[in-house]
């Protein structure tokens, strides 16, 4: 989710291994089996339970159609400056073919259908009545001091151990050398840095004259709160907005936002009401490219010509949260230059769009993430095209593919694959198997719609579970 602040969400893995068995009738595809629910970020597992040379060979052609179309809602906050419609514009314009461009698929449509104010938008957010609103905001960080932080250290510390250790230190300075040794010195250095940048944001104005935080007081501004909002709307799969969202759940300290400014540039997380993007939705800001607060600028400086803000907002923001929702790559700190996903220290938007200019073409350890998800597209087609074979033997390279750290949750996308080898069964009038991999979907996501709605149907056709 954040880029220095372009934000990431990605809720508790598991991880899980996918066995490969033989199918009497369906030579070429195999079952899956979870064994395992330990959060270990070792990959051998899911390799060794790849199955063997059964399968023909499957390939995964680079240029593909990727059909979305993305309604876009645009949220004003009027103690910033505003957005005008023809910056919107050109930003998906950039958005759409910087996506094409770096990820050999078709660009995304975006239909631009509502303008509305951040109350209104918020109030979408049913913060009583919904388990992930409170849970989010259970985590919320009220800006009284470490001490909040002391309950969430082990939740926390297990969020950090996603990524290597070594990929997080870049963002250690220097004269901190013992928070580089392990994943508690790195947590404890990070938690006093929040700490303080939080304290500076609280004696930050807005243009207006109010206070751009008040974290004691309201989660308006928090990265919670519409994170909440941004999951629980039922209209829009892309906001973008003007406001400033500051990072703030404890239990999910996002590194580049945590020990750089605490600020969010784009959000990319679950939505179960929108389908365009695989049940999710994403939010991107224009604050960082158009504050007047010198240190939470991300121009050096120099203020941005239109042309500047639709890129950085088109090619640098809404681009990476599309990649996150769409392919599931998280937020690197270590990939190449010319990585759309990856954060580095003190780099402003300015600095990494412009070395996104300068390498053109993709990033080469993206790629395992955009190959999986071409495996699954590959796999959906064959199902409206009725070859359930076909699409199961796509499915199982889709399974073993996908990778375990994966943005918005490595259980929640093997869900999606289960339920998609339930409907290949029910075609081939497997209805055993099918019960059982729509039972395996609802285990692995039980949140999911669609888990839900097929284990229903399942059941109600054939009987108690
Ligand atoms: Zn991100
Ligand atoms: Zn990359």
């Amino acid at each position: 989710m954040l880029k220095k602040s372009r934000h990431s969400l990605a809720i508790g893995l598991a991880f899980i291994t996918w066995s490969a068995s033989s199918v009497a009738q369906v030579p070429v595809s195999r079952s899956l089996h979870v064994q395992t629910s330990s959060a270990s970020t070792s990959s051998t597992a899911t390799k060794a339970a790849t199955p063997q040379a059964s399968s023909p060979p499957v390939q995964a052609k680079q240029l593909r159609q990727l059909s979305l179309e993305l309604q876009v809602g645009v949220v004003i906050d009027k103690a910033f400056p505003d957005l005008d419609n023809q910056l919107i514009s050109r930003a998906l314009e950039n958005a759409a073919k910087s996506f094409q461009d770096r990820f050999g698929v078709t660009a995304p449509r975006f239909v631009v259908s509502s303008t509305m104010s951040v109350d209104r938008f918020l109030a979408k957010a049913p913060v009583e009545s919904s388990e992930r609103c409170r849970k989010n905001l259970q985590h919320r960080y009220r800006g009284t001091g470490l001490s909040e932080f002391s309950s969430r250290r082990d939740k926390a510390i297990q969020f950090l151990k996603r990524w290597p250790l070594k990929s997080l230190t870049v963002f250690v300075d220097a004269k901190n050398p013992e928070a580089k040794k392990n994943y508690g010195n790195l947590y404890e250095y990070l938690a006093k840095k929040y700490v303080n940048t939080v304290e500076q944001l609280k004696s930050a104005r807005t243009s207006t004259g109010t206070p751009l935080v008040e974290p004691n007081k309201t989660a308006r501004r928090s990265f919670a709160m519409w994170f909440c909002a941004l999951s629980e709307q039922t209209d829009y799969d892309v906001i973008i907005t003007n406001t400033f969202i500051m990072a703030d759940i404890m239990t999910e300290p996002h590194p580049h936002a945590f020990m750089g400014r605490a600020k969010i540039g784009g959000i990319a997380g679950p939505n179960q009401h929108r389908k365009a993007l695989g049940r999710s939705a994403l939010l991107a800001t224009t604050f960082g490219i158009d504050t007047h607060i010198d240190w939470l600028s991300e121009l050096s400086g120099t203020p941005a010509t239109e042309a500047e803000r639709a890129s950085i907002l088109g090619d640098y923001l809404l681009a990476h949260e599309i990649a996150h929702a769409v392919f599931g790559i998280p937020d690197m700190f270590d990939h190449p230059s010319e990585c759309l996903m990856t954060s580095r220290p003190d780099e402003t938007y300015r600095q990494g769009l412009k070395l996104l200019q300068e390498n053109i073409g993709a990033c080469p350890r993206c790629r395992k993430w955009v190959k999986a998800r071409a495996y699954l597209d590959k796999a959906r087609a064959e199902l409206v095209r009725d070859r359930p074979k076909t699409a199961l033997r796509y499915l199982a390279r889709a399974s073993s593919r996908t990778p375990k750290h994966f943005h918005g949750g490595y259980k929640k996308r093997m869900s999606q694959i289960s339920y998609l080898v339930s409907q290949a069964y029910q075609k081939l009038k497997r209805k055993k198997r099918a019960k059982r991999f729509a039972k395996r979907a609802l285990q692995l996501d039980p949140k999911s719609t669609d888990a839900i709605k097929l284990w229903k149907v399942l059941t109600s056709t054939t009987g108690s579970p």
